[in-house]
């Protein structure tokens, strides 16, 4: 079984990411069946794609040469992953897409490795819209021969998929995004708050600025939702947070520290703290506003108040 190519995968996880991932799976004639904590979201899923129902949960994950992991943090994969070890054929492969710590990584991947089953750790960078087109960016780490029999699932679900090295790899390339999309946001939410400040047309500024030389994603796809005061659409700043924290203890595993890491740490708290977790990371201009007004963040209770 080590070399034949990964073709029956159980999607654990049917959130913002793993659903659309399991739709796309079956649409390569590659998914087998689905697991999730709440099971109206399993059952929804089943019938959408008309997938078999198994008897329990030996049955689908017997079933399985691979099992893909999408979920939010690094105790609930561990979590899944100790009740799942039992179930699972030696010889298949887990696939984590969720974005957790390099270290757990790690963990996960010797208590796989002590029944037989391998594990790749293959965070994605694309958001809900690139999980809905396929079109993920998934950076893969673990052994290359494993790599190469998951190829097709990747293909599936990701458009640049790229092996980064050895288990850890994909999971510490992840954190390496995770500082450049906050100093991203740091950079287009504080401009953007001083343009507002400027008295200026911010809507033509976006449109200026997405040309030249400051030009970037985040400022063309959130710049001008973000004036709109338009959060409820991409990535949970909550997520964020919590990534930014796994670059922190990436940084701490190295005796080291980046001032850019802190103070996102610390703007994302804030806003987290003020009720605002499940918006959009570009409602960092909230809190860019008020430093620039030298108010205080309101929080969103007392603005529905
Ligand atoms: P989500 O919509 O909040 O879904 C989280 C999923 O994890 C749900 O299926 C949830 O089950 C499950 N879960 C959470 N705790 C669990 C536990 N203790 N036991 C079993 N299942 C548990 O999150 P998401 O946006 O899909 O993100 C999933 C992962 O992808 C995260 O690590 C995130 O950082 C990463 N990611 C997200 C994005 C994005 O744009 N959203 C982009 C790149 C990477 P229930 O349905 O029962 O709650």
């Amino acid at each position: 079984m080590t070399g034949d190519k990964l073709h029956q995968v159980v999607v654990y996880g049917l959130g913002a990411m793993g659903r659309p991932m399991a739709r796309n799976l079956h649409q390569h004639g590659l998914l087998i069946g689905v697991k999730n904590r709440t099971q109206g979201k399993t059952q929804a899923i089943q019938k959408e794609l008309g997938l078999t129902a198994f008897a329990d949960d030996a049955a689908l994950f017997a079933a399985a040469d691979t099992v893909l992991t999408c979920v939010s943090a690094d105790d609930d994969l561990k979590a899944i992953i100790t009740g799942i070890i039992p179930l699972l054929k030696p010889g298949s492969v887990v696939i984590d897409c969720s974005t957790v710590a390099p270290q757990t990584a790690h963990s996960i991947s010797d208590d796989l490795a002590a029944h037989g089953i391998a594990f790749l750790d293959a965070p994605v960078s694309g958001g809900v819209e690139g999980a809905k087109k396929g079109s993920l960016s998934i950076m893969v780490g673990g052994n290359r021969d494993q790599y190469k029999r998951a190829e097709d699932i990747f293909s599936a679900i990701g458009s640049q998929i790229t092996h980064m090295g050895k288990v850890g790899q994909g999971q510490a390339t992840k954190a390496v995004n995770q500082v450049m999309v906050a100093g991203v946001a740091q950079a287009v939410c504080s401009a953007l708050a001083m343009a507002e400040q400027c008295k200026l047309d911010v809507k033509k500024v976006v449109e200026v600025l997405s040309a030249g030389a400051a030009g970037n994603w985040f400022l063309e796809n959130r710049g001008q939702t973000m004036i709109k005061d338009e959060f409820n659409i991409g990535f949970k700043l909550d997520l964020l947070l919590k990534d930014l924290h796994i670059c922190q203890s990436t940084l701490d595993s190295m005796n080291t520290s980046l001032p850019l890491v802190q103070n996102s740490i610390a703007d994302y708290r804030q806003l987290s703290e003020a009720g605002y977790g499940d918006e959009d990371i570009s409602a960092l201009i909230r809190l860019k506003r008020c430093m620039l007004n030298h108010k205080e963040l309101t929080s969103e209770k007392n603005n529905d108040a």
